[in-house]
């Protein structure tokens, strides 16, 4: 079965696309990072927007993961995450950077309180 990757947080394995050709969330809820596809942009971040038009989603999911990540990259739901890319119940930060280098983020900036490569 294909598996589709978070745009939040690069994990690898969800079972639907989170978005459908017209840009409509799937409403699934990734694994790892919890971020509701279709819900979290507009409920999860402040956007100013009741709803957030899909040309800033990106920056929906940019607010959103630095929440994620500062709040110590909780998984939701451990057991659906392989074992060897947690601690616990969150994920490991060396499993996270490869995760955001798979969305081709910019990480020369990447600079978040209280996280160390
Ligand atoms: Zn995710």
């Amino acid at each position: 079965m294909r598996s589709y990757t978070c745009p939040v947080c690069g994990f690898n394995g969800l079972d639907e696309p989170p978005y459908d050709e017209y840009n409509i969330g799937s409403n699934n809820i990734c694994p790892c990072c919890n971020f509701e596809f279709g819900y979290s942009e507009d409920h999860d971040v402040t956007l100013g927007y009741i709803v957030t038009p899909y040309h800033l989603i990106e920056a929906a999911f940019q607010l959103y993961r630095k929440q994620w990540i500062e709040d110590g990259m909780k998984i939701q739901t451990p057991e659906n995450i392989p074992e060897d890319l947690r601690n616990g119940d969150s994920l490991k930060p060396e499993v996270l950077l490869k995760q955001l280098k798979s969305l081709n983020l910019d990480l020369n900036n990447f600079d978040i309180d209280g996280f160390n490569e």
